[in-house]
């Protein structure tokens, strides 16, 4: 069940490091989706597209929808036309299909790069030492109808603040690295995805300014 309270200290405590919080609906119900958005939120995050395009049509059309699950090239198509940012962009390939879709439906769609940082193996996210090698090919597209606002990761699932910790430092490090490399100062690459449940007050404390929050909003 939707816990106010709990949505407004996670708020608050957002609030103080001007990070903006997408309150995480997978798997809750349309009623809970209601109290949350009579609550004021208004960002909303999903992991899967089709779950995602069923509950948006049935929700208040003011809502910001991000996709932060996985997306397969095939079901761009499906949210190009609404879909507010997509936090995990790991592959070339990707980019270009969006790039595609949003051409195709006259908008902007802003992305954030997915870097894996965490210890478990994981077919998605951008390892380290492969980012380079993605921005050298990134620079060199034609990307027009993207843009792209920053990096998204997820730590290690431990007990271990303290790896934790240091898997959000190294995530700064990274979006500065590549901030200062690849992009103007002028530019919108201004956006750090990071920090869920269990660790997004660790995550703030490191530099996070958006963080994901689900389980935590529903007691
Ligand atoms: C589910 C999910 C979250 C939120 O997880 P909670 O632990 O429920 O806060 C954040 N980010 C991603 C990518 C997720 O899939």
């Amino acid at each position: 069940m939707f816990s106010p309270s709990k949505y407004k200290e996670i708020q608050e405590n957002c609030l103080k490091c001007s990070a903006e919080l997408v309150a995480v609906t997978k798997t809750r119900s349309l009623d809970e989706l209601q109290d949350l958005y009579a609550s004021g939120a208004r960002i909303f995050g999903e992991n899967r597209v089709q779950e995602l395009i069923e509950k948006k049509d049935l929700l208040a059309q003011d809502i910001q929808w991000h996709l932060i699950g996985h997306l397969q090239t095939n079901k761009v198509k499906y949210i190009a036309e609404f879909i507010h940012l997509i936090h995990s962009v790991d592959s070339i390939r990707l980019l270009e299909e969006i790039q595609k879709e949003a051409k195709k439906n006259s908008r902007i769609i802003d992305v954030l790069l997915q870097v894996h940082l965490a210890q478990e193996e994981s077919k998605f996210g951008i390892k380290e030492k492969d980012l380079d090698e993605f921005m050298r090919v990134l620079v060199s597209l034609d990307l027009s109808n993207v843009n792209i606002k920053g990096l998204m990761t997820m730590a290690s699932f431990t007990e271990d603040k303290e790896q934790v910790r240091a898997e959000f430092k190294k995530g700064k490090v990274l979006f500065n690295h590549l901030k200062s490399k690849y992009f103007s100062s002028k530019s919108d690459f201004k956006i750090l995805s990071m920090g869920m449940s269990g660790d997004y007050l660790i995550a703030l404390e490191e530099g996070s300014n958006m963080v994901r929050v689900g389980s935590l909003l529903f007691g």
